[in-house]
């Protein structure tokens, strides 16, 4: 497992020195990509190798070796340590043009995913956060003004003692600003899900706080996601509090203040896998089919519900999988598909949220992916009634049904719909029975 802190911005935002102080801070090894794409260029300088020598460069590539060392910060191309060298005006201005080679980026954007590989890192660049990493853990996105930036980079080359003028660096910086973001690959951009911070007016303590703090967020986010994920063993203890659970609940609760009532519960069979699939009323729905069936069933239900102290303990002891809608939730995915290979029920409403039929909302095809690739049969059910206290609640259990001639077609879009729509009609069908 590795966490991964991807960080964009244009030149002189102060995503070097800040990146340096939060790796050290937390713990993290720290990858500047620039310094990458600055030794492939300062290379074709020593080779003297042009823009446009494309199998040149292709050869270039071929050979190259650069190496961050994480202790001393030192930069190695092919052995030697140019941890000034490429930090001179000469690479500056050529570097946008370089990088802007796709041959160079597909190799340098491979590097970069392996010196990561199972570690916890901060990387920094202009196509981390959209291209190298898109699944960063947290991705931020570094801006300040350009003249703010180049007074920045003016003071830097002072301390370096590198000859610049301030205009001299404000119009280099503004045109590899214009590079840098329409660029054909890996052009500088505003990742959708990123967290924009503005440093014009933050001194670098005051960004690396910043960071940090939304990094510690990120950190203790993850942590309570691991938790709802966390399942736990099966054991006799775990399943004699699951059935005093039920009980207590359905003739406690359920029985009491919704006088819920089941039909046809028959048409679950006592062993194997199906799939249960229901009409979404409620959010007291899933724990009402769960404490009223004589099997243990396993419901998706979406992560939030896991919140809330008393329901979320009750569905993690019933082992319901979380689902977490703002991402592809492969996890999820893949419990399910764990579940149902286990021998156990799995339920699911296709209407992915509450009353999604009378939303008019297409209905997921989820169960039937399920159903197609394990080759498991789905149980209709239809939920009667609204969960308004002391109205009733009725559970109807429609007979389970074959989907065998499509088995195996989960990638097929037409057969997950027409699976989706029978099995839709059949809980329509369901909920209007002997009302
Ligand atoms: O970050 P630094 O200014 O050292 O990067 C030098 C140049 O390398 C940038 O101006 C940009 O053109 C290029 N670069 C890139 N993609 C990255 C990192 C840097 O294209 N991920």
């Amino acid at each position: 497992m590795s966490f991964i802190v991807a960080i964009d911005g244009p030149a002189g935002s102060g995503k070097g020195s800040i990146t340096k102080l939060v790796a050290e801070k937390l713990n993290l090894e720290c990858i500047d990509t620039g310094a990458m794409y600055r030794c492939v260029t300062l290379e074709m300088i020593n080779k003297n190798i042009q823009i446009n020598e494309l199998d040149k460069i292709k050869n270039l590539l071929n050979d190259i070796d650069i190496k961050l060392e994480d202790e001393n910060q030192k930069v190695l191309l092919n052995g030697e340590d140019v941890t000034q060298k490429i930090r001179s005006i000469e690479v500056t201005k050529k570097v946008s043009q370089v990088s802007a080679i796709k041959e160079v980026r597909i190799k340098l954007v491979d590097l970069q995913r392996k010196m990561a590989k199972d570690k916890n890192i901060i990387m920094e660049g202009r196509d981390i956060t959209t291209v190298v990493f898109p699944k960063a853990d947290v991705k931020i996105y570094l801006d300040a003004d350009v003249e703010e930036r180049a007074r920045r980079r003016f003071k830097q080359n002072q301390e370096k003692n590198i000859e610049s003028t301030y205009e001299e660096v404000l119009s280099d910086m503004k045109k590899r600003d214009k590079n840098d973001k329409n660029k054909e690959f890996g052009a500088l951009k505003v990742a959708e899900d990123a967290i924009l911070l503005d440093s014009t007016n933050l001194t670098i303590k005051q960004t690396t706080k910043e960071i940090i703090r939304i990094i510690k967020r990120k950190q203790k986010e993850e942590k309570i996601d691991k938790k709802v994920y966390e399942e736990t063993k099966n054991t006799p203890f775990k399943k004699f509090k699951l059935f005093l659970t039920k009980k207590v609940v359905y003739y406690g609760f359920y029985k009491i203040v919704y006088r819920i009532k089941k039909v046809n519960e028959k048409n679950i069979p006592d062993e194997g896998a199906y799939i249960i699939c229901a009409n979404h009323v409620n959010m007291l729905d899933a724990l009402a089919v769960v404490c009223s069936c004589k099997r243990k069933v396993r419901f998706i239900c979406k992560e939030s519900m896991f919140k809330n102290k008393a329901l979320g303990w009750a569905l993690k002891l019933a082992d319901t999988i979380p689902l977490n809608r703002e991402k592809n939730d492969i996890e999820s995915m893949k419990r399910s598909l764990k579940a149902l290979k286990n021998g156990d029920i799995l339920g699911v409403f296709p209407e992915g949220t509450r009353k999604g039929m009378e939303k008019n909302l297409k209905a997921k095809s989820g169960a039937a992916f399920f159903s197609l690739k394990t080759g498991t049969k789905v149980i209709p059910l239809g939920i009667q009634g609204s969960f308004k206290p002391f109205t009733k609640v009725k559970l109807v259990f429609g007979e389970p049904l074959d989907f065998s001639e499509y088995y195996g077609k989960e990638k097929d879009k037409e057969a997950l719909e027409k699976v989706t729509n029978i099995i839709m009609d059949n809980i329509v069908m369901l909920t209007n029975r002997d009302k």
